[in-house]
């Protein structure tokens, strides 16, 4: 049976970047439910670091990652100058493909860029979140935004349920449930 990995980066303790009253580890927190319930609507359970507010630390998150086909972490890119902006995947080279497609489609979703020359994907010694233990065990860190961009928290916070049901749709294409025969 076909198993996804959803978490939330940072945790219930640890809030990671943030912008005015909103937190990287509440965004990320937000997208893994929604992702998580338009997942159960197209057939697949996710496994999750928490329901609702829980947002378990990154230790245990990264325990789960070997239940998974895949394992997708959710975060958001933070920058001291506000204009920075757009989407990467930090990753194995085996998730290469899958990177570019979940870039693509919040790109498309946001109309934000997509960061870097490799259709988003970067390898895990790259990026403000390099040698997380995450990429090491075989997750993918999605970058979604920066936060620290006002126009990408608006249009995130606009936009954040169409985004993740794309996002399901990337990850159900990838585990062969959303491909039609
Ligand atoms: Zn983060």
């Amino acid at each position: 049976m076909t198993k996804v990995v959803i978490t939330a980066g940072h945790s219930n303790t640890d809030p990671g970047a943030v912008n005015g009253n909103v937190t990287e580890a509440e965004v990320a927190t937000d997208m893994r439910n929604i992702v998580a319930y338009c997942l159960k609507d197209l057939g697949i359970d996710a496994v999750t670091d928490g329901n609702g507010s829980d947002n378990d630390t990154l230790r245990n998150a990264i325990k789960l990652i070997k239940q998974g086909d895949v394992a997708i972490e959710f975060h958001c890119n933070a920058f001291h100058d506000r204009r920075a902006s757009g989407v990467e995947a930090l990753a194995q080279p085996k998730d290469k493909v899958i990177c570019q497609k979940l870039c693509e489609a919040v790109s498309d979703v946001m109309g934000i860029p997509v960061r870097g020359s490799a259709g988003g994907f970067k390898a895990e010694n790259s990026g403000q979140h390099s040698r997380l233990g995450y990429v090491r065990e075989g997750g993918i860190i999605l970058e979604l935004f920066f936060i620290s961009n006002p126009s990408e928290l608006a249009t995130y916070q606009a936009k954040k349920w169409p985004l993740a049901r794309e996002i399901a749709d990337v990850i159900a294409d990838h585990v062969g449930i959303g491909c039609k025969p």
